[in-house]
């Protein structure tokens, strides 16, 4: 075995090759949320556990087995953030956001959880998220809803998508409904694997979520939820499905759905697919009126949602979304040959990205022979390679050679050579 270092289990490089995509996306993201005027707020990727603990639940996956927990010098307990939605509101909470105002705040970065590293699953990840607080009415759910749908519509995924609804009620018709449940599971004790035996007492409703086959037909007769929903939680949701339909956004009422974490009431959502086998949620959100009171802070209602980038990115690849343009390239590769070329064709660089700002241009360094020059210039994707040679520093000139095409090599001055790549390779004439 060698003792070379590597990366750590389920945390990815992302390479060069890749970065491009990635920054297409990552792209389009911002541009969306800014067409909707939510704002970026950026917080350390590294909060007090407590947190977490608090704000997730004791009793999720996450808390109980997902976290990256680790005491520092000081001994204070750190979380690396599995989710970021707790640290916005800790940090509105703590420069005074939340007061008397509403927000539309949306954040992305890195989230670390501990968890079986497979396709679409990592221990490092990243998110993009939206969060409104301040609003009670069922018109903002709507508008971060309209929001993904307007996401998969302009990646062009629409179609491979599915909106999953459900709502959860005020958190006194959940405890309601929680007894409910509770007492269903206990006369149906038998058929219940060992994790939900544990969260019978810690978190009943997590069972309506178990993909194990054997409880299927169970769970398929347990209480609904919906059966118990307060007055005015049926209200809001009976609002929030009539704009969706009227804005012709589909979706699937599912009365299971219930999300890992502690805090959501009322609304919550989920985005599927098919595409990409048993990693198929791209985005989940809801509700969370309670988050902000629990964190200490006067109460707040609050909805949002978060994207899983790199399952948003496999969809993207899978079904062949990342237009081409986007993967990037040098347009021209200028290469240099003769006594005291390469100064010159480093100033030349210089004189043409100031002239064609668009112009994405190599400039070789490092010498070598023309043979292996023109090599690199091929390889490196440029469609032109650009010529210096001593004739052509002696006469302020440059050679163009196409590479792409069949267009003619040519010796142009400097000036000419420009609006030649002016009008043919930038397209600004
Ligand atoms: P899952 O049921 O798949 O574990 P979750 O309910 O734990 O998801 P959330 O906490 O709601 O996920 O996070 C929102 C989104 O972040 C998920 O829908 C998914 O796209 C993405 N996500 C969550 N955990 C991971 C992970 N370990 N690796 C990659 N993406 C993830
Ligand atoms: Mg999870």
């Amino acid at each position: 075995m060698s003792n070379k270092i590597q990366a750590i289990r389920g945390m990815n490089d992302l390479l060069p090759d890749q970065s491009p995509a990635w920054q297409y996306l990552e792209h389009q993201l911002r541009a969306l949320v800014a067409r909707y005027d939510y704002r970026e707020i950026r917080t350390p990727i590294v909060e007090q556990t407590g947190l977490f603990a608090r704000s997730i639940g004791e009793a999720t996956d996450v808390v109980e087995k997902e976290m990256y927990t680790f005491d520092d010098r000081n001994g204070e307990s750190l979380t690396l953030r599995p989710e970021n939605t707790a640290a916005v509101v800790r940090a509105a909470m703590e420069h005074g956001l939340l007061h008397n105002q509403t927000q539309r705040l949306w954040y992305m970065g890195p989230m670390f959880r501990y968890e079986r590293p497979q396709k679409g699953r990592y221990r490092q990840f990243h998110q993009i998220g939206i969060e409104a607080y301040g609003m009670t009415g069922p018109d903002i759910d709507a508008e971060i809803i309209l929001l993904s749908a307007r996401l998969w519509r302009q990646l062009g995924m629409s179609e491979y998508v599915t909106l999953e609804l459900n709502s959860l009620g005020s958190p006194e018709a959940r405890a309601r409904y929680r007894e409910a449940l509770v007492a269903y599971f206990e006369a149906h004790r038998e058929v219940l694997d060992e994790d939900s035996q544990r969260r019978l007492t810690s978190n009943p409703l997590r069972i309506l979520d178990s993909k194990n086959p054997d409880m299927a037909e169970m769970l398929a007769g347990a209480p609904q939820l919906f059966d118990h929903l307060d007055d005015e939680s049926r209200e809001h949701f009976e609002q929030l499905k009539a704009t969706l339909d009227a804005a012709g956004i589909g979706y699937r009422l599912n009365p299971r759905l219930v999300r890992g974490l502690d805090y959501y009431s009322r609304t919550v959502f989920e985005w599927t697919t098919t595409a990409l086998g048993s990693q198929g949620t791209v985005c989940g959100g809801g509700r969370y009126d309670g988050l902000v009171e629990q964190l200490g802070g006067k109460a707040v209602p609050a909805v949002g949602f978060a994207i899983g980038l790199e399952r948003l990115m496999l969809l993207l690849e899978t079904l062949e979304l990342i237009p081409d343009e986007a993967m990037g390239g040098v347009d021209a590769y200028l290469l240099a040959m003769g006594d005291g070329a390469e100064r010159q064709a480093l100033l030349l660089g210089e004189r043409l990205r100031d002239t064609l700002p668009a112009l994405r241009l190599q400039v070789h360094c490092g010498g070598g022979s023309f043979k292996s020059q023109i090599r690199r210039a091929d390889r490196s994707g440029a469609r032109v390679a650009l010529i210096l040679g001593e004739d052509e520093i002696a006469h302020g000139r440059l050679t163009l050679k196409p590479l792409r095409d069949d267009g003619e090599q040519q010796t142009l001055d400097q000036d000419a050579a420009i609006a030649w790549l002016a009008e043919r390779i930038v397209g600004e004439a």
